[in-house]
C-alpha cells in the first residue's frame, strides 16, 4: 500500500509567478501548477488569493489520495527562516512582515517552513543536483538579481543573522554603480540580468554597432537579458564584451569566496547561468588568474542541472530537513 504522508509541496515564489510542484521522496515532480503572483493587487487582496490556490491545492491533491504532509516555500528578499516570515522584498512591494508560512499553515492544516529562495535552490543541488559530492561549496543564482547560499562541512550556513550569506552584494568595484541595495558597484551590479540589460540599454543609447535594434525590431520588443544572450549567441562583439565582463568580475568574486572559504565548489543558477556558454571562459579565466593562495584545479565550477526545478525540489527538500530536526 502505498503511503500518502511522504509527498511534500514544494513552492517557488517569485515577483511574477508562483511554481508549485508535488514532490516525491525520490525528487519527481509528481504534479505541478504555476500562477500569478498578482503583487499588483496590493498586499491583502494578493496574499489571500496566494493562500486560497494553495488551500485549493491541497484539496484537490488530498482527493486524490495525494495530500501532501509538508509544504516548503522559497521566497525572495530578506527572510526571517525560524519565524516565517519576508521582511521585505525589493521584488513584492509593501509585502513588510508576512508571516506567509504561518498563513499557510493555518489555512491549509500542514506545516509550513519557508527559507530566502537562494538558500532553497542550495538545498535542492546538494540534494540532487549538480552539488550531491560537495560539502563545502556555494550557489550563486544570476537572475534579476544575485542571491547565494552556502553549505559548509555537508550542512547549510546560515551565519550568525540566521539568512545566508549574501555573496551578491559584495563590493567588486568601490565606485561602481548604484545598487538597489543602497551601496555601490556590489556583485549583483556586475553579475545580474538586470544590470546587463541596463548596460545594453547604455550601448544602444551611445548608437554602438550591435544586434540588438535588429533583434528588437526596432523598439518594438522589449530589451531583456535573453535578447541579449540571443545577439551575442550570433556573434554579436557588443553583446559578447558584456558577457565577457560579467564572466570576469564573477570570477574576480569566486576567486574572493573560494579564498575566504576553500570551497570545493561552486554552482551557478538562475536564469542568466543559461549564458554561461558565452561568459564560462571568460570566468574561469579570471578566476584562475586571482586565486593565487589555493590550487585552481582541485576546484569545481559547475552550472545547476536542476535549472528552472531547482525553486521546487529546493523548497520541498528544506521542508523536509527542517522538520527532522
Ligand atoms: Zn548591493
Amino acid at each position: 500500500m502505498s503511503s500518502n504522508s511522504d509527498k511534500i509541496l514544494g513552492i517557488d515564489l517569485g515577483g511574477t509567478r508562483i511554481k508549485t510542484g508535488l514532490v516525491d521522496p525520490q525528487g519527481n515532480i509528481l504534479l505541478s501548477k504555476n500562477f500569478l503572483t498578482s503583487a499588483e493587487l496590493g498586499r491583502q487582496k494578493a496574499l489571500k488569493r496566494i493562500v486560497k490556490i494553495i488551500k485549493k491545492l491541497v484539496k484537490i491533491y488530498t482527493q486524490f489520495g495525494s495530500k501532501p504532509n509538508l509544504i516548503g516555500i522559497g521566497a525572495p528578499g530578506v527572510i526571517d527562516r525560524a519565524q516565517g516570515i519576508i521582511k521585505h522584498s525589493p521584488n513584492l512591494p509593501d509585502w513588510n512582515e508576512v508571516p506567509l508560512a504561518q498563513l499557510i499553515a493555518e489555512e491549509a492544516g500542514i506545516p509550513t517552513f519557508m527559507d530566502k529562495d537562494a538558500n532553497v535552490v542550495t538545498y535542492g543541488e546538494k540534494w540532487i543536483g549538480a552539488g550531491q559530492d560537495f560539502q563545502n561549496f556555494v550557489c550563486l543564482t544570476l537572475g534579476t538579481g544575485v542571491g547565494s547560499g552556502l553549505f559548509l562541512n555537508g550542512r547549510p550556513w546560515f551565519g550568525n543573522q540566521g539568512s545566508g550569506p549574501e555573496f551578491g552584494h559584495v563590493t567588486i568595484e568601490p565606485r561602481g554603480e548604484p545598487c538597489g541595495c543602497g551601496n555601490r558597484g556590489c556583485l549583483e551590479t556586475l553579475a545580474s540580468a538586470s544590470h546587463l540589460v541596463k548596460r545594453a540599454q547604455k550601448g544602444l543609447d551611445k548608437k554602438i554597432p550591435t544586434l540588438l535594434g535588429e533583434l528588437l525590431n526596432h523598439k518594438t520588443k522589449p530589451l531583456t537579458a535573453k535578447v541579449v544572450y540571443e545577439a551575442a549567441r550570433r556573434g554579436d562583439p557588443f553583446c559578447i564584451s558584456l558577457f565577457a565582463d560579467l564572466g570576469r568580475y564573477l570570477g574576480i568574486a569566486l576567486a574572493n569566496m573560494v579564498h575566504t572559504l576553500l570551497l570545493e565548489g561552486v554552482i551557478l543558477g538562475g536564469g542568466l547561468s543559461k549564458a554561461s556558454t558565452i561568459f564560462l571562459p571568460y570566468l574561469e579565466k579570471e578566476f584562475n588568474k586571482r586565486l593565487t593562495m589555493a590550487d585552481s584545479k582541485l576546484i569545481s565550477i559547475r552550472i545547476s542541472s536542476l535549472g528552472e526545478k531547482s525553486g521546487i525540489l529546493g523548497a520541498a527538500r528544506m521542508a523536509k530537513e527542517r522538520q527532522n530536526k
